[in-house]
């Protein structure tokens, strides 16, 4: 692995687009919109003041000040990806049944149909509909491996970007291993099965797919043309990965693969104002390739993978289905029971962290500690770019909002907290 991500690294991928996001905009008008707009702003402008910020001050002895810039959490910025990842994990943990073996596996597109999905990057139907091909097909293969018409769980992440930063769209999928028989409400769990039938199964669903939504004479031909040429199914495009055995960091192992920026910042090597120099490690051959591109392409491959607002990158299907979860996780308990497999405890369900703790974990300091006197700092304000001052602790003090409160809150006299003791932020 390479070296761990710095803040200068992070100020080069900002330059970078500080200093050529208009040009490259101008060149590629395309790119001229919202959807690409927002998220580019958001990540110039984060962690910089002008974007808000919380202010806290040691009323202790009044000595230490620390200024708490918003983030703005988006995938597309490096500073924000390791919360982002956060998030990711302990959203996903919470949705795996306990004691259910799960499966990784990667569905990719055929070199051939990679065009079709890049002209349809600005809108969100042809990912969509590939992701739910990705769970019906799975489902397909279980209830065809079991020889009865079995619902399965899956949690499907789709993913733009090849190693490279290229446009290779290809799905994550964490499926449960097993399904459940609907009518008679019955578990059934999947062993050993030869992973050859996927391939075909996946050429089926996917050719399938495409027709039906593009639908045009050239596709049909197209299709038409790959189905004679890969008689064996999409040998190259199903692959499985290794779950971990245990049931802790599954969702953490799944979010390696997929929450990762398009490039991480430790994989930029050199930026002359021109060009960029990165490196990736390379599927087919596993070595280290160095890329050096001029810097629009180095933006293209950046921002080609910034989907529509709003998309959901992470789906739930069937058993996982968040409206169906309860009522499915009652038929696998029992199920599991029934084969006797011991349910070694739930998986770990990850907390997210909030930014006191990250900033921890990273600089090993408590950032709301005065390093003057050694006591916990208080919130004293809050600025949004748009509404201004949105709490201020002196004004609350002056217009006596604590003259009715016990005081039951207050520690030795000093520091005078709010009395819900957290702010509600639910402004942005
Ligand atoms: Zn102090
Ligand atoms: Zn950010």
């Amino acid at each position: 692995m390479g070296k761990k991500s710095t803040n200068a690294d992070k100020a080069i991928f900002k330059d970078i687009f500080k200093e050529h996001w208009e040009g490259f905009k101008a060149k590629h008008p395309g790119y001229n919109t919202e959807q690409y707009e927002e998220p580019v702003q958001k990540m110039l402008g984060c962690g910089e003041e002008f974007s808000g910020y919380s202010e806290y001050i040691c009323m202790h002895c009044g000595l230490d000040k620390r200024i708490v810039p918003f983030s703005c959490k988006s995938c597309f910025c490096l500073s924000c990806a390791k919360k982002y990842t956060d998030d990711f994990v302990s959203q996903v943990s919470e949705m795996l049944h306990p004691g259910v073996i799960y499966r990784h596996i990667v569905l990719t597109l055929p070199e051939q149909l990679r065009g079709i999905f890049y002209k349809e990057r600005h809108s969100r139907d042809l990912l969509s509909a590939f992701m739910r091909c990705g769970y019906e097909c799975l489902e397909d293969v279980i209830s065809t491996v079991k020889k009865r018409p079995l619902k399965i769980g899956c949690i499907v992440v789709v993913q733009t970007h090849g190693r490279s930063g290229r446009y290779n769209p290809h799905l994550h999928i964490i499926m449960t291993s097993g399904g459940v028989h609907t009518e008679l409400g019955k578990w059934h769990e999947l062993g050993y099965f030869k992973y050859e039938i996927i391939h075909k199964k996946w050429q089926y669903h996917l050719f399938r797919m495409v027709k039906s939504y593009i639908g045009t004479e050239e596709i049909n031909r197209l299709v038409d043309e790959l189905w004679k040429k890969y008689p064996k199914g999409l040998v190259a495009n199903v692959s499985k990965g290794n779950v971990p055995d245990s049931c802790k960091g599954l969702a953490r192992y799944l979010a390696r693969y997929v929450a990762s920026p398009p490039i991480a910042v430790r994989r930029i090597l050199n930026y002359d104002g021109e060009t960029v120099t990165y490196w990736y490690q390379d599927h087919r051959s596993k070595s280290k390739k160095i890329e050096r591109v001029d810097v629009y392409t180095f933006i293209g491959r950046m921002v080609q993978h910034i989907m529509v607002k709003g998309f959901q990158r992470v789906r739930y299907f069937g058993l996982e289905a968040t409206k169906t979860y309860k009522k499915w996780a009652k038929v696998i308990q029992e199920g599991i029971k029934t084969i006797g497999r011991i349910v070694k405890g739930a998986y770990q369900i990850v907390r997210t962290k909030k930014y006191r703790e990250r900033y921890q974990e990273i600089s090993g300091t408590d950032p709301m500690v005065c390093k003057y006197c050694g006591n916990e700092m208080e919130l004293v304000r809050i600025w949004h770019p748009k509404y201004g001052v949105i709490y201020d602790e002196f004004e609350r003090l002056k217009t006596g909002q604590y003259a009715q409160e016990s005081g039951a809150d207050r520690r030795s006299g000093c520091a005078v907290r709010p009395s819900t003791g957290a702010i509600q932020l639910s402004l942005f």
